[in-house]
């Protein structure tokens, strides 16, 4: 017992917390506590209470949360930087460099709160997420910072502060408090701000839960003491507890499932907490023998657990007195990560540092695995009412940089707002691990890694896909450059070309000669025209010959048409037309065997020794192979004009084994207008074939239909697109 007399808020914060971490540092706690005492001085709250009564009631709920004394400490001086004349520096001095870190971040949460009305709400939303992945703890003062203000709320005298207050609470903290898994945090957010928003509707909820619970009498007691004996008879130690739903939950419910409450067990989720998992499923096991499960009900969330951590089963069966009930089973260490979520991570974890390194990357290593799933991290934003920064998405680097872009950006945008310089070498990109191509849209949360060759430049297909002006405006000055040396290049090669066609020889002291009569400054400028097609080489041999008859005027054609041409014959090789941009003239083009790809789908293109080039489907296994070489990938897309070739498509089928069922393949594939040109039977039985068909079509879309026109006929079983593994 210390001999000063304690305030009752006090003593009963370091009671709190001397019961989790008996060897908390309470001296350290006392002198925060007169620390925010002393520089907040005479401020009073809304309430007219003491100003510093509230940061001690922020600290009293953390300490609940078995939080540590680094965390309780902080919500003690949460609010001494912002509101009073005390500095960080001040606060390191007397707290060290951890809890100065802590307030910091818990400052910068309560700034840009502050500006929430006048600054961009996307700029704030990422912000918010760089102070939270420096460390968890700082959310979780900032959202128990915020169930006070919410409790405080009603002394607050302005209706639409009051309102915009609850609609903050409900859009972003109570999702945050969500993905972080702080159940309970989350409840009482939500269930504050409900009752602000919408009064009546809480009132009307409020009656109609007393009316039942009145009606309704022991019924929860008596289902609780029914499940109770079950589970004992069995040999299972179970602790039983019916939990009436929020409020908000309930209307929600209403409003989505528009479903009514006519019975008590109607809003009550009975919860079966028990010692271990294998108890968990001998549980379930023994409700569903006992009472009837209501098919469709049961969900295994241990062996699929929510992404933000949330494990337990739940089922709904028809209870002892033929109600309909619905039942969680969790483990003690499962209940406690549901309600606490990473609070309860930092208490199971006790005693071990937080500040050392390792374990605090650890934890933003965690968050980041959440946020970076890609469809919880979609579903996340959708909660969080991000339809408001729908004109934005959040990527990050594979190091956990945040990345904002456009919406619509792709990973060459991402590239080249890390730095030009990974922009201008960038050949290939790995999305959340997977390879994708470059023109892919980003999506919100994706990890990015940028795969990166040396020899890369800017193509200047890239340009028709990026978004930001800053990968625009690189790209465009680099092709520039880049072209102008080829046409360049390629306009001497066809001037020299011609002159010795004609039987002379090309010097450029001749050439400097005509340049006033072709009007061009340098000779330079003159290839580069003839290159570009933007002046006939026949023109430059006559101002060179002028009395000479020129040879050549049988082809008429630009050099831009030659190119194309050239390409074509080239590429002709399957005696198709191979319309793929990206891939410069003269280079052969395969399609791989591994996963025949159709115009339509997303490709890429591998460089093989000799300059042939490999075409697989971007999802294609293969390219795996390829990572460790971004020299040899090629960005490449299907040209729109690809109606007029054929491709092939391999199927893999499997069909009854009877009379008549290979007629009825022919027949299907020629009437879908597709063209059967190869067929190997690989599995033979009594009762089917299974066999590959590789089948003539004009693109993907025509691939589906063929299969479409398989799968209706009965004979044929399954059809799936063929992909070697
Ligand atoms: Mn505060």
């Amino acid at each position: 017992m210390t001999s000063v007399k304690m305030e009752e808020g006090l003593s009963r914060l370091i009671e709190t917390l001397k019961k989790h971490h008996p060897d908390a540092d309470t001296a350290l706690v006392e002198k925060a506590h007169a620390f925010a005492k002393k520089h907040h001085g005479t401020q009073l709250r809304a309430s007219g209470d003491p100003y510093y009564h509230h940061p001690i009631a922020v600290a009293q709920i953390l300490a609940d949360f078995k939080l540590d004394t680094s965390t309780i400490i902080t919500a003690i001086l949460h609010d001494t930087v912002e509101d009073t004349d005390v500095t960080f520096e001040d606060i390191e001095r007397e707290f060290g460099k951890e809890i100065s870190k802590l307030v910091d971040g818990v400052t910068k949460l309560t700034k840009l709160e502050l500006q929430s009305e006048d600054t961009k709400q996307a700029e704030n939303f990422r912000k918010l997420l760089i102070a939270i992945s420096e460390d968890l703890r700082v959310l979780l003062v900032k959202l128990a910072d915020r169930i006070h203000n919410m409790r405080t709320l009603h002394f607050i005298a302005k209706p639409e502060k009051r309102a915009r207050i609850a609609h903050e609470t409900m859009e972003i903290f109570a999702p945050l408090a969500e993905r972080i898994g702080v159940q309970k945090m989350k409840d009482e957010l939500q269930d504050l701000a409900f009752r602000e928003l919408h009064g009546e509707e809480y009132k009307s909820i409020i009656n109609r839960l007393e009316y039942l619970r009145s009606s309704g009498g022991k019924v929860v007691d008596k289902i609780v003491a029914d499940l109770k004996e079950t589970l004992i008879k069995a040999g299972i130690k179970a602790y039983v507890s019916g939990r009436e739903k929020t409020p908000y939950s309930i209307w929600r419910k209403m409003g989505m499932k528009n479903v009514s409450f006519e019975q008590l067990t109607d809003i009550i989720a009975f919860r079966t907490i028990v010692d271990n998992i294998e108890d968990c499923y001998k549980t379930l096991g023994i409700i569903h023998a006992t009472y009837h499960n209501v098919p469709g009900s049961f969900k295994d969330f241990i062996s699929l657990p929510k992404e933000n951590g949330y494990r337990s089963i739940h089922t709904v069966v028809m209870g002892p007195d033929h109600q309909r009930i619905e039942i969680q089973i969790r483990s003690k260490e499962m209940h406690d990560i549901a309600e606490f979520g990473v609070a309860a991570h930092w208490a199971y974890k006790q005693g071990q540092q937080f500040n050392t390194d390792g374990k605090q990357y650890r934890w933003v290593r965690e968050l980041m695995t959440i946020i970076e799933q890609a469809p919880s991290a979609e579903e996340f934003f959708e909660h969080t009412k991000m339809e408001m920064y729908h004109d934005q998405v959040f990527c990050f680097t594979p190091k956990g940089r945040l990345i904002a872009l456009p919406r619509g950006a792709t990973p060459v945008d991402f590239a080249f707002a890390v730095h030009s310089e990974v922009g201008r070498t960038c050949v290939g990109a790995k999305v959340n691990g997977r390879i994708i191509p470059l023109r892919t849209q980003l999506n919100n949360g994706d990890q990015v890694e940028i795969i990166r060759s040396k020899s890369q430049k800017p193509s200047p297909t890239w340009e028709k896909f990026v978004v930001t002006g800053k990968a625009r405006s690189e790209i465009r000055r680099y092709v520039r450059v880049e072209q102008k040396s080829e046409y360049i290049q390629l306009g001497k090669n066809i001037l020299v070309k011609l002159f010795k066609e004609e039987g002379l020889e090309m010097h450029e002291k001749d050439l400097v000669q005509v340049l006033p009569l072709l009007e061009k400054q340098d000779i330079e400028e003159l290839y580069a025209a003839v290159g570009e097609g933007l002046m006939s080489k026949a023109e430059v041999l006559k101002a060179v010959y002028p009395d000479r008859e020129v040879a050549t005027k049988r082809k008429k054609l630009s050099i831009l048409n030659r190119l194309k041409r050239h390409k074509e014959e080239e590429s002709g090789e399957k005696k198709l037309s191979i319309p793929i941009r990206g891939i410069a003239p003269g280079m052969a083009v395969h399609f791989a065997g591994c996963c025949h790809p159709l115009p339509g789908e997303s490709i890429v293109g591998i460089v093989n020794t000799g300059k042939a080039i490999t075409i697989h489907t971007a999802d294609c296994h293969e390219l795996e192979r390829y990572v460790d070489e971004p020299e040899r990938w090629i960005d490449v897309a299907w040209e729109d004009d690809s109606n007029s070739a054929v491709f092939v498509g391999r199927l893999k089928l499997s069909l009854a084994h009877e009379t008549g069922s290979l007629g009825t393949l022919a027949n299907t594939v020629a009437k879908a207008g597709g063209n059967i040109n190869n067929l190997r039977i690989v599995y033979r039985s009594t009762e089917f074939y299974e066999m590959l068909v590789d089948v003539e079509v004009k693109d993907v879309k025509h691939l589906a239909n063929v299969m479409a026109s398989l799968r209706a006929k009965s004979a044929i079983y399954s059809v799936e697109r063929y992909v070697k593994t």
